[in-house]
C-alpha cells in the first residue's frame, strides 16, 4: 500500500530507479524509451553529465539563500543567458525564476496586472485566453486554461477569463480558405473579444505559441501571431507567450515564438529549462514591463520562497549551455523532420489517423473513428488512456490526451523525444507506436 497520494489511486505504477540517456529503468529492470520526455521535460535525457556535475557543484557550494536578502551567481547568469537570446525587445528585460510552469503562469498574470497598476490603469484586470489551451493547474492558470474536463470541478472558483477559439486548422479551417486567411480570421476573434469585454478592462492575452498538452502540438497558422500582436498593440494589451511546453528548443529554436517573427511582452518557459534535472520555470519580462515597475513602486508585488533557487538555476544554465554547445537546436530540426517523415509514411494513410501535426521534436497524431467526417472516438472508448498504458507495457513512454475535438471527445498522441535521441531510436519508437495503435484499435 502506497502512502503517496498519486494521480491515480487505482493503479499500481512501476518504480523508476535509474535513467540513462533517453531511457528509464524500473525496479524490475524493465527499460523504457522516453518518447515524450515525460511531459516534454527531459530534453537532454536522464543522465547528462554536464548538468549533473553543475548541480553537484552548486549543492556543495550553496543550495539556497532567500531572495529578499541575497542574489546568487547561477540565477544571475541564467537570467542573462535567456535575455541575451530572447526576441528583440527583451533587450533590458529581466527574468524571474519560480518552481513550476503553473507558478510561472500565475506570476506572468500577476506581473501583467502589476504593470497596469503601476501605470495607474486600475481597471485593467481581465485576461483573454484560447479554447483548449493548457496553462497549468493552479487556480489562476486553470482559469486561463480552456480544457473543460480539467476545469469542471473548480469551475465556480475560477476567474472570469475571456475566451477565443484555438487556431486549430484540422477542425476549424474552412474548405478553400488559405492558411493566411484562416490565421487572420482566428486572430480577429481577439479583437471581437476585447471589444466585448471593453478594451479598457483587458490586461493581457495569453497563448501557447505551439499548442501543447490539451490540443496536441498545433503550430500557429502563418501570420496568426503577427495579427495577434497588431491587435494587442492597437488596444495596448500585453501579449503573454506561454512556452512552458514548446519552448527551450523543443520546436527547433530556443523560444518557439521566434519563428513567428513577433515579440511578446512576457514569456514563460519551464519544462526544457531545467530539462527535468531540477523543477524550475522562468518568466521573462520585456523592457517596457520592467520600466513600468521601476518607474512606479520599484518592487515586485508577488514573491515566492523558492525564487531563483541556486541549484535549480545552476542545473538549468548547464542544460541551456549543453543545448547550445552540442548544436541541439539544429539537431531538433533535423531529427524532428525525420520523426515527422516517419509518422507520415507509417500513419499518413491510416484509416483512424485524421491529422499529423507539430514542429521539431514536438509532434502529434489525432485519431478519428472516421476520416471523412472527422468523427472522434467516443470518450467512453478511452483511446488515449489505452494508448498510454499499452505503450508503457511495450517499454515506451508517450503523452496521449483526450478532449481535443470538443473538450471531451477526441484523442491524440503527443511525441516529444529527447534532443539527444538517435534516428534508430526514433524509428524504433514509431514501430512500437504502430504495434500499440493496432492493439488499441483491434476491439473498436
Ligand atoms: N503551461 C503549459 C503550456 C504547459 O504545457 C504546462 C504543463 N503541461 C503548464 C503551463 C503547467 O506547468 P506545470 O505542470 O509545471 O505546473
Amino acid at each position: 500500500m502506497s502512502a503517496l497520494l498519486q494521480r491515480s489511486l487505482r493503479s499500481e505504477l512501476p518504480t523508476i530507479v535509474r535513467g540513462e540517456g533517453p531511457y528509464l529503468f524500473d525496479s524490475e529492470g524493465k527499460r523504457y524509451f522516453d518518447g515524450s520526455c515525460g511531459a516534454a521535460v527531459s530534453c537532454l535525457g536522464h543522465s547528462h553529465p554536464r548538468v549533473i556535475e553543475a548541480i553537484r557543484r552548486q549543492v556543495g557550494e550553496v543550495a539556497y539563500a532567500h531572495t529578499s536578502f541575497f542574489t546568487n551567481e547561477p540565477a544571475e547568469r541564467l537570467a542573462a543567458h535567456l535575455i541575451d537570446r530572447a526576441p528583440e525587445g527583451f533587450g533590458a528585460g529581466r527574468v524571474l525564476f519560480v518552481g513550476s510552469g503553473s507558478e510561472g503562469v500565475e506570476t506572468a498574470l500577476k506581473l501583467a496586472r502589476q504593470y497596469w497598476v503601476e501605470r495607474g490603469d486600475m481597471q485593467r484586470d481581465r485576461f483573454i485566453a484560447r479554447d483548449m489551451a493548457y496553462h497549468g493547474n493552479t487556480l489562476g492558470a486553470l482559469s486561463a486554461g480552456g480544457h473543460k474536463v480539467r476545469r469542471a470541478p473548480y469551475a465556480t472558483m475560477l476567474m472570469d477569463v475571456g475566451r477565443i477559439p484555438a487556431c486549430y486548422p484540422y477542425r476549424l479551417q474552412e474548405t478553400g480558405e488559405t492558411e493566411e486567411a484562416f490565421g487572420r480570421r482566428m486572430a480577429d476573434h481577439l479583437e471581437s473579444e476585447i471589444n466585448r469585454i471593453g478594451p479598457d478592462r483587458v490586461a493581457g492575452f495569453i497563448a501557447e505559441p505551439v499548442s501543447g498538452a490539451t490540443l496536441g502540438c498545433v503550430p500557429p497558422a502563418a501570420g496568426y501571431f503577427r495579427r495577434i500582436r497588431e491587435i494587442c498593440d492597437k488596444y495596448d494589451i500585453l501579449l503573454i507567450a506561454d512556452e512552458v511546453m514548446c519552448g527551450m528548443g523543443r520546436t527547433g529554436t530556443l523560444f518557439a515564438i521566434e519563428q513567428e517573427d513577433v515579440c511578446p511582452d512576457i514569456i514563460i518557459v519551464a519544462k526544457g529549462l531545467g530539462a527535468g534535472f531540477q523543477p524550475i520555470a522562468g518568466v521573462l519580462a520585456r523592457q517596457s514591463v520592467v520600466e513600468a515597475i521601476e518607474a512606479g513602486s520599484g518592487a515586485l508585488a508577488n514573491g515566492h520562497t523558492y525564487m531563483s533557487h541556486a541549484v535549480a538555476c545552476a542545473g538549468s544554465l548547464a542544460a541551456l549551455e549543453a543545448i547550445e554547445e552540442e548544436g541541439l537546436l539544429a539537431r531538433v530540426t533535423e531529427l524532428g523532420a525525420h520523426l515527422r517523415a516517419g509518422l507520415e509514411s507509417r500513419f499518413g494513410q491510416h484509416a483512424n489517423v485524421g491529422d499529423i501535426r507539430g514542429r521539431g521534436l514536438f509532434q502529434a497524431m489525432e485519431f478519428v473513428a472516421d476520416r471523412e467526417t472527422k468523427t472522434p472516438f467516443p470518450s467512453a472508448f478511452g483511446l488515449a488512456a489505452r494508448i498510454k498504458s499499452t505503450a508503457l507495457a511495450h517499454g515506451l513512454v508517450t503523452y496521449p490526451s483526450a478532449g481535443c475535438a470538443d473538450g471531451v471527445n477526441g484523442d491524440h498522441l503527443l511525441l516529444a523525444p529527447p534532443y539527444i535521441s538517435t534516428e534508430e531510436q526514433i524509428d524504433r519508437m514509431i514501430d512500437i507506436c504502430d504495434t500499440v495503435i493496432k492493439e488499441c484499435l483491434q476491439d473498436q
